[in-house]
């Protein structure tokens, strides 16, 4: 095989829990992670030598800060691969958005290259590789529905969330992972979301469950700083959500809704109200 073209899927989180600091300045959390249908397309070409990479982004690097770079040259060293590869990334997810968009295209760097070059390692060696790159890159290996603890790199499968259609919406605003992980140590009175909770209405398929308790610590940060996420959080419910929630440390929000037809009638009408940029009626995703 000389060329291979995968899907790179973002995620969302259905609760976020930040439960303490290592001595390096980790933050440790327990999240609940879930693949969308949102993706990224990287196709990966052997050459004869060396990593070069092609966007049609004009935001992105295409050398060493991409992650797609530093997967490729993980593979490259941990493996003694003898040739190169040629990264063409076709960039759908929103960047920065707190939808691991860049740690999926790593993760998927790593499958192809393992693909590319017959490597045949094992999904769980990747894994353990991938924390290297980045504390989510492991998840985005994984896929489907999952607790993350840890760093985010103790992973635990967990069955595939109640079916549902989600709107997902990324306000044009830029919010600094590390800006909202430094205010947070100096929040008081951290409302906790119930994480383990999540877990119980996951395992007994309780859509409702999972509703109620949708969470997010880092919102104590990111909802006051930059007020277009309630605003974006409260027009979602009025349009029918059932719940809402920001992912990651943001500013994307999502809501959940039973069925298509009120999914896709939200869509039509936040779109009108320019409250986000990027805006997508997507369903979780359960296998990579
Ligand atoms: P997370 O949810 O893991 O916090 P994110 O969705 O908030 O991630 P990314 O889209 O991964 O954020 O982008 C974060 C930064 O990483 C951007 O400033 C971007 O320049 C850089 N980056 C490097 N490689 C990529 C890539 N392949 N795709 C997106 N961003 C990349």
């Amino acid at each position: 095989m000389d060329r291979i073209t995968l899907k790179a899927y973002a995620k969302i989180n259905l609760g976020l829990d930040v439960t303490g600091r290592l001595p390096n300045g980790y933050h440790t959390v327990k999240m609940i992670m879930q693949t969308l249908g949102i993706c990224d397309e990287v196709t990966l070409e052997k050459t004869a030598k060396g990593i070069h990479i092609t966007t049609d982004s004009a935001e992105l690097p295409n050398n060493e800060d991409n992650l797609m770079w530093r997967a490729a040259a993980l593979m490259q060293q941990t493996y003694r691969i003898p040739g190169g590869v040629l990264i063409h990334l076709v960039k759908n997810i929103p960047i920065a958005a707190g939808m691991a968009g860049g740690s999926t295209d790593a993760a998927a760097v790593m499958r192809g290259m393992n693909l590319l070059y017959d490597l045949n390692i094992p999904k769980e060696e990747l894994m353990t590789l991938a924390v290297s790159i980045g504390a989510d890159v492991p998840y985005c290996i994984l896929g489907g529905t999952a607790l993350a603890e840890g760093i985010g790199e103790e992973l635990t499968s967990l069955p595939p969330m109640p079916a549902c259609y989600l709107l997902v919406a990324k306000p044009d605003i830029n919010v600094s992972t590390k800006y909202v992980y430094e205010h947070l140590d100096k929040a008081q009175a951290l409302q906790h979301p119930d994480i383990d909770g999540i877990v119980s209405s996951i395992k007994n398929q309780d859509i409702n469950g999972v509703l109620s308790r949708l969470g997010n610590v880092l919102e104590t940060v990111t909802v006051p700083a930059y007020p277009v996420i309630n605003t974006l959080k409260e027009e979602m419910l009025r349009l029918g959500a059932e719940g809402t929630l920001m992912s990651g440390s943001g500013p994307t929000v999502f809501g959940i809704f039973r069925d298509l037809p009120s999914a896709e009638s939200a869509y039509i009408q936040l779109k009108q109200e320019k409250l986000a940029k990027q805006i997508f009626v997507t369903t979780p995703v359960q296998t990579i």
